[in-house]
């Protein structure tokens, strides 16, 4: 899928995760006021689960975050690359590691900025570390869509991906794409405005 579409997809499962489990604390919609450390909260969780929803293709350096990162994407791609290690039960081990190093800097910065309230949270709740997480997994899951499929045990080639056979799945960038990605966020937004999801 492209990035656009990951980052779409990523945010709008992240609302369906936190609206069952309330990792990123109370919902605002139920809220009777709304306060600035909640603000935060909320945007620590969407802020992570949306730079794990486009990690994986850290090893496409045309990719949204490999365009960012320039060499480090480059250098990735040529040892691994693209849709291998990242796009791996052994990629999910590695993206948690680095989040939890982002939830360590995440932590430092919100307490140099005076939000010690919002910084004890995440520290406590590792919602850093929960968002990144989830947001990979959702993007492995949504390449899985696709036709070239994920390696899921690499260094194993084998590729998988739902439907079983490739041949029911969309190539990343044509119009099911679109209809999917799309569809998935009317029908939240729905939930949403229907009160079945909480945001
Ligand atoms: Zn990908």
């Amino acid at each position: 899928m492209e990035g656009r579409s990951h980052l779409l997809v990523g945010l709008t499962a992240g609302v369906v995760l936190d609206s069952f489990v309330h990792l990123s604390g109370d919902p605002l919609t139920l809220a009777k006021t709304v306060t600035v450390t909640l603000l935060v909260k909320k945007a620590v969780y969407y802020f992570s689960v949306g730079f794990g929803a486009l990690l994986p293709d850290i090893d496409n350096a045309r990719s949204t975050l490999g365009h960012k990162l320039g060499v480090v994407s480059k250098g990735i791609q040529k040892i691994a690359g693209h849709r291998t290690l990242f796009h791996s039960l052994l990629g999910l081990v590695l993206g948690s590691l680095l989040a939890i190093g982002l939830q360590q800097v995440v932590i430092w910065l919100l307490s140099q900025r005076g939000f010690t309230v919002p910084a004890d949270f995440v520290g406590a709740s590792h919602l850093v570390f929960f968002g990144v997480l989830f947001g990979c997994i959702m993007h492995i899951a949504a390449d899985a869509l696709t036709q070239g499929g994920v390696p899921l045990f690499w260094p194993n080639p084998r590729r998988y991906g739902f439907p079983p056979d490739s041949h029911w799945r969309f190539r990343t960038g044509t119009w099911p794409e679109f209809v999917i990605v799309w569809s998935f966020m009317i029908i939240v937004g729905a939930c949403i405005w229907q009160s079945v999801l909480v945001v």
